[in-house]
């Protein structure tokens, strides 16, 4: 690649017709090109043009960044907690005043439409606030000991975590997956995604000026080099991981050569069982939201991609479903019309036309979309695509699409359907609409999921554990658990000396 002229400033510099911007890394409070002086393209998805380049860190510069991390943790996670949550909170306003800019670089790189990225930042920015005020819950506890013992726990920061997040929503995961690992006192690298590192790169900009040097790095690259690099450094003691399974089962291999403590937030196939008592349509247009088209064009771990719709209303939900879907304008995700926008990069794209290819293939009927919308010759975009006669052994029904594409399933034994549902390798959420209570408590029970909705799916109040069983992860994120997991334990057993002299109990026969 030729020699590109280094800028520090993303935010209100990338732009469509604007000359490409070549970004520079934030490693250990320092802007910094990769030693090697590689570089990554980013591509805004609709117009297919260059917007601007990033380094692609190599092992030289993760060591850099672990390094610096490392001191900068020193200081960090020995100050009080409430002053590392007035930080955060100091993180959280610059970002709020930054808001509509970082919005629409998120759209530029990703793809996502515009309403989306905004709550994306809002939901950041709520994360920092939410990690700052609980900052102080990671004490620990005491023992019962006998007399002239004393036993306790204190929870310490790890130093340095690594923190990988994946390309689908770029602000909101580099910042708030962040969150929870700085309050409880650690220095952080964050890996973004490779095919949309820019608004990280934002944050560092805007978290430059408000952290202390090293706090917080962004080390942008590929996962197969720097991701790889900084999973298996030895100096780095905790991973946090959130990505596809295949990427995060070779985290856990890499991590279990320096026996890294590590947390995998990955994939989901999730179903969304529709029950005879509710009104179709209004469940065609739940089904079409919890989708989140709207919020990431349908590349969401949440999507409800396996719809379970009850046989006696299966008709008039899929009716109700092809009109809604038909609804949805798809376009430049700029403009505020436009529901959805393009796949977030070109392989991306082919990945989920083939699953489209093999679905048709394997039986199922494309009741919608399927391809390229009309009227956009350029941009990742596909239609929102909805499959109807699918049976549960059609790799439709099986694997995981991450992009707008829907398969509606029936059922008519509840038993039946819970065992359905749950025959699958993935257990991020399930979901169920139902106005019945019974019904409700009793699919909540049985489906193995690490998260259940009942009506409302994708309504998380703050604070609500969340992370899948089975090969959808390990670990539990948003919530107090995450905190403690950024922490490792630690028993003191103090045996007490006797009293000195002058502090012992007078002999009974003086008092
Ligand atoms: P991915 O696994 O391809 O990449 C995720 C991140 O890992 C990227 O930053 C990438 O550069 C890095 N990476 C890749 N190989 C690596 C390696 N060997 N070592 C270290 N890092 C490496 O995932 P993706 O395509 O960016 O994201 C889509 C996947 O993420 C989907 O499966 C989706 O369900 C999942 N996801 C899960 C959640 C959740 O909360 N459970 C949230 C969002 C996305």
């Amino acid at each position: 690649m030729t020699a590109v002229q280094d800028r520090v400033s993303v935010l209100g510099t990338v732009d469509r017709g604007a000359s490409p911007v070549h970004a520079r890394m934030w490693i250990g409070g320092r802007w910094c090109t990769a030693a090697s002086g590689a570089r990554l393209d980013c591509v805004d998805p609709t117009t297919e043009e260059l917007l601007g380049t990033v380094p692609a860190a190599g092992p030289e510069d993760v060591d850099r960044a672990v390094v610096a991390a490392a001191e900068a943790a020193r200081e960090w996670g020995a100050l009080p907690w409430r002053t590392r949550g007035e930080y955060l909170g100091r993180l959280a306003d610059a970002i709020t005043g930054r808001a509509e800019e970082i919005a629409r670089l998120d759209v530029l790189d990703s793809g996502n439409p515009v309403a989306g990225m905004r709550g994306d930042v809002a939901s950041a920015v709520a994360e920092l606030r939410y990690y700052a005020g609980l900052a102080g819950q990671t004490h620990g506890e005491s023992t019962p000991t006998s007399a002239g013992t004393v036993s306790f726990t204190r929870r310490e920061p790890y130093g340095v975590v690594a923190r990988i997040v994946p390309f689908n929503h770029p602000f909101k995961f580099a910042t708030g997956k962040a969150a929870a690992a700085l309050a409880a006192g650690n220095a952080v690298i964050v890996k973004p995604g490779e095919q949309t590192s820019l608004s990280a790169i934002a944050l560092a900009e805007i978290a430059a000026p408000v952290l202390p040097p090293g706090v917080l790095s962004v080390l942008t690259g590929t996962g197969s080099v720097a991701g790889d690099a900084l999973v298996s450094h030895p100096g780095v003691p905790r991973i946090a991981f959130t990505g596809s399974v295949p990427t995060g089962r070779a985290i856990l291999r890499a991590a279990a050569e320096n026996i890294a403590h590590v947390t995998v937030e990955l994939g989901g196939k999730n179903p969304l069982i529709v029950c005879p008592d509710v009104d179709p349509v209004r469940a065609a247009r739940d089904a079409v939201a919890a989708m989140n088209i709207a919020r990431s064009n349908g590349q969401s771990c949440g999507s409800t991609s396996r719809l379970y719709v009850h046989e006696s209303i299966r008709e008039p939900f899929t009716t109700a479903l092809l009109e809604r879907v038909a609804e949805l304008r798809v376009g430049d995700p700029l403009e505020e019309a436009n529901d959805t926008g393009p796949l977030a990069f070109a392989e991306h794209h082919a990945r989920v036309l083939d699953h489209i290819a093999r679905a048709r293939a394997s039986g199922a009927v494309l009741a919608a979309g399927g391809g390229r919308p009309a009227g956009l010759p350029r941009g990742h975009f596909v239609e929102p695509t909805v499959f109807t006669g699918v049976t549960d052994a059609m790799p439709i029904a099986r694997e995981e699409v991450f992009g707008p594409v829907m398969a509606v399933l029936s059922w008519s034994d509840l038993d039946d359907v819970v065992a359905r549902a749950n025959d699958s390798v993935l257990g991020l959420t399930a979901n169920v609409l139902t106005h019945d209570l019974a019904v409700a408590h009793h699919l909540a029970q049985r489906l193995q999921a690490g998260y259940v909705y009942v009506n409302g799916t994708g309504r998380r109040p703050p604070g609500s554990p969340f992370g899948g069983w089975k090969q959808s992860g390990l670990g539990k994120e948003n919530a107090g658990e995450e905190l403690l997991s950024y922490t490792r334990e630690k028993t003191v057993t103090i045996t007490l000396p006797a009293l000195p002299a002058w502090a012992s109990p007078r002999p009974r026969g003086d008092r």
